[in-house]
């Protein structure tokens, strides 16, 4: 793979050159607020929900490089979100910083358990919030580049997202890194349409100034080589008319 291209995509992913996301789930306003404009300052995209339905359907998306959850939401818990997000594949590696107003070294355990990588109790000081999401991010960023961190799956498709290696049934294939990503956001949205514009934010960090139809070029002509060098799984990737595309996995390939 081409040294310079190589080295500015794991900038990216590093966060360096692209900008992190944080989803923060808070019904209480002035504290989501507060964190909201802590985490700005700091350079987080920042994204809020009052609820947990709300929540659910922002990641649904986009998926975001973290999640800052309260426990204590009206409706759906902050218990039962992260117990969603660790359940479903394409979120479970999400990184999930809890608040809670609860002391109590049970519930500490139980959050943990559920997958909390982080946990904070009310009343915590914003600065304290921002450092403990910078570590988290720093860990996960850690791991992902040292161990080869995550594993994505579709079928026959290995897609190791720390080193950037993909394989079809044990055969490594020769990602650029544009199609890597374009792959990488097929599959975590896999079963779900999403629009040229979209796949053309997470795989060039595009987000505006681009013309339509230099969009939808540039986007098909990256899915049309895609395509090609996933051989038979590149037919998995379905063309939605006037819309964008969707990566459908057949049944039982997983
Ligand atoms: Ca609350």
């Amino acid at each position: 793979m081409n040294q310079t291209l190589m080295k500015s995509d794991m900038e990216k992913s590093a966060g360096a050159a692209g900008v992190q996301r944080v989803l923060v789930v808070e019904d209480e306003r002035d504290i989501a607020a507060l964190i909201a404009y802590q985490l700005t300052r700091e350079g987080f995209r920042v994204e809020t929900a009052g609820t947990g339905t709300e929540a659910l359907q922002a990641v649904g998306r986009d998926i975001p490089d973290l999640v800052v959850l309260d426990r204590m939401l009206p409706g759906v818990s902050g218990d039962e979100v992260l117990q969603r997000l660790k359940d479903e594949p394409a979120t479970a590696h999400i990184p999930v910083l809890v608040l809670t107003a609860k002391r109590e070294q049970e519930d500490r355990i139980k959050g943990f358990e559920m997958g909390a990588d982080d946990y904070l109790t009310k009343p915590f000081s914003p600065r304290e919030l921002v450092l403990r999401v910078q570590a988290i991010l720093r860990r996960v960023q850690e791991a992902g580049f040292t161990a080869g961190g995550r594993i994505l799956r579709a079928g026959p498709l290995r897609v190791d997202v720390g080193s950037h290696q993909v394989s079809l049934e044990g055969e490594e294939l020769n990602l650029t890194p544009t199609e890597f990503r374009l792959l990488q956001a097929l599959i975590e949205r896999r079963g779900r349409t999403q629009s040229r514009r979209q796949l053309l934010e997470k795989a060039w960090d595009v987000e505006a100034g681009v013309s339509d139809r230099i969009q939808t070029r540039t986007v098909d002509m990256h899915v049309r080589r895609l395509r090609s060098k996933l051989g038979p799984v590149g037919d998995w990737i379905e063309t939605i008319r006037g819309f964008g595309y969707r990566l459908k996995i057949p049944e039982g390939q997983g």
